[in-house]
């Protein structure tokens, strides 16, 4: 358990944890990789969500899934990235977060992942929630924590023994 004078700082933040959908780059299943390579090598990102055509989310893309694909006997061939559809390379083994947020569970998911994907209860793609906003609302945490609330050193033999 988080204390609750940081989970309630983090809540504070939590209207700035969402890239909504809109703004964030995406790529549909059905895509072709030759499409897909072109859209990942023209955004900043590694890694983007994969929606269906009706906005759920299906998985995520990186430039080194297509890059691995194209890798064949005699080099890089990329003649065969029209011939595959992104949900054939996709990565579908990914956690998703729903709201309202769980603060504890996203600062285990981030640990590991640069971003998290939101869905609603029908897995529509709502957005992500980054580890920089994240660690933006720690700082914010960080600064106000005493503003909000007393806190007090617990002596030090109670800190050896807890540790
Ligand atoms: P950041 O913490 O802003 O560097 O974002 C971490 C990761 O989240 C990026 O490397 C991307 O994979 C993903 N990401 C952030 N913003 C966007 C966006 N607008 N569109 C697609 N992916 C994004």
């Amino acid at each position: 358990m988080i204390a609750k004078s940081i989970e309630s700082l983090f809540e504070q933040r939590q209207d700035h944890f969402l890239i909504p959908a809109e703004i964030v780059a995406n790529v549909q299943e059905t895509n072709h990789l030759d499409h897909a390579f072109l859209v990942l090598t023209k955004i900043k990102y590694s890694k983007i969500p994969v929606l269906d055509n009706e906005q759920h989310f299906k998985g995520l893309l990186s430039l080194s899934m297509i890059a691995e694909t194209m890798l064949g006997m005699n080099g890089i061939d990329p003649s065969t990235l029209p011939r595959h559809q992104v949900r054939e390379i996709m990565q579908t083994d990914v956690p998703t977060i729903e709201l309202p947020y769980d603060i504890e569970e996203i600062l285990h998911l981030l640990v590991d992942q640069p971003f998290l994907v939101v869905v609603d209860k029908d897995q529509i793609f709502t957005g992500i929630v980054t580890r920089r906003e994240i660690m933006k609302g720690f700082n914010y945490t960080a600064h106000e924590l005493e503003h909000y609330f007393t806190v007090t050193e617990k002596q030090t033999e109670k800190i050896e023994q807890e540790s």
